[in-house]
């Protein structure tokens, strides 16, 4: 069998245009004019990439994004006094410090920093406790485009056997939260669980987030399965350049899923419009009104 593409390109421009809509409602209803502050320490050019998609994206949905940037040496009593700032800012509606920060700043220190109403990367630790408590909250990016993406398959996950291999506070542990809120019954694998492949093969829906380039092989996927490949590696490829690669042996799984992602062009576009779907949700709850269903 051949795999389904799942298109995340497609879906994250449905998921874009739906939040443009919103901000124009917004802005005409209610004068609401949306602003989503961007950190970025240092210059690291995956984060500086990442960063550059997210205000080109942002200025597509009408949402005005603030760039504030800190040289790689900045102490951490800086970095807190700016989003001290930015908390208190009644135009920004959402916050983003882009991660990783350098090694003389602690990360748990800058993300329970940010107000939890303006918490668009859903990392602060009341945001993780609400969605771990069945709450309403600001819900991180990444795991909110995969099950978007899973949903696109199977427009209900109840009952559905789903292994998440990755079992990072970004991504596979606030994955497990959602998956279990959707009634699916969930097992989160990691590098020491014994016989991955094998748990692998039970699963209806199998997402990789571990950073690993083709890990998952066609012998661990169970013929017609679902696979979110959340990965993005960069590996040599050929004539000296680089590529881009998930976690998953795209063209050996491809033989054997009922559906997967593709990287690029998966969960990855997923992630930006995620954010900009938070950035919606975050400045309705702000200024009170209710958070529309995107
Ligand atoms: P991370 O914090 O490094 O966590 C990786 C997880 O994978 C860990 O739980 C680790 O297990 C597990 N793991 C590593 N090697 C393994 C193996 N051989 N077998 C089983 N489990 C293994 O990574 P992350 O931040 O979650 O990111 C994971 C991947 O997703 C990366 O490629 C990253 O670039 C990508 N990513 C993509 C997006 C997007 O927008 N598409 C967003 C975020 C991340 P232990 O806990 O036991 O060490």
């Amino acid at each position: 069998m051949t795999a389904i593409l799942i298109d995340g390109k497609a879906a994250a421009a449905e998921l874009r245009a739906k939040v443009a809509g919103e901000v124009r409602r917004l802005a005409a209803v209610h004068g609401l004019r949306l602003g989503l502050a961007v950190v970025l320490v240092g210059d690291n050019p995956a984060s500086e990439a990442y960063v550059g998609s997210k205000k080109k994206m942002s200025a597509q949905a009408g949402i005005q994004s603030f760039d504030h940037r800190l040289p790689g040496t900045a102490g951490q009593v800086e970095l807190l006094a700016l989003i001290a700032r930015l908390n208190g800012d009644p135009s920004i509606h959402g916050i983003l410090v882009q991660l990783p920060l350098p090694p003389q700043i602690d990360p748990y220190k800058v993300i329970a920093a940010v107000d939890p109403t303006k918490d668009v990367d859903g990392f602060h630790p009341v945001n993780a406790g609400r969605l771990a408590l069945g709450l309403p909250s600001l819900v991180p990016c990444t795991p909110l485009g995969c099950i978007m993406l899973a949903k696109t398959v199977h427009p209900s996950l109840a009952g559905l056997e789903a292994v998440i291999v990755g079992r990072s506070n970004i991504v596979g542990k606030p994955l497990a939260q959602l998956l279990i809120g959707q009634s699916a019954t969930v097992t989160v694998a990691h590098s020491k669980t014994r016989d991955l492949p094998a748990v692998c093969r039970r699963a209806d829906i199998v997402v990789a987030a571990t950073g690993r380039p083709g890990l998952v092989r066609r012998d661990w996927i169970k013929p017609g399965a679902t696979v979110i490949d959340v990965g993005i590696n960069r590996v040599a490829g050929e004539g000296g350049r680089h590529r881009i690669v998930g976690d998953v042996a795209f063209a050996e799984v491809c033989e054997v899923a009922g559906a997967i992602t593709p990287v690029p062009g998966g969960v990855g576009p997923m992630t930006i419009a995620c954010l900009l779907a938070n950035t919606v949700r975050a400045a309705c709850t702000s200024a009170g009104l209710p958070v529309p269903e995107l």
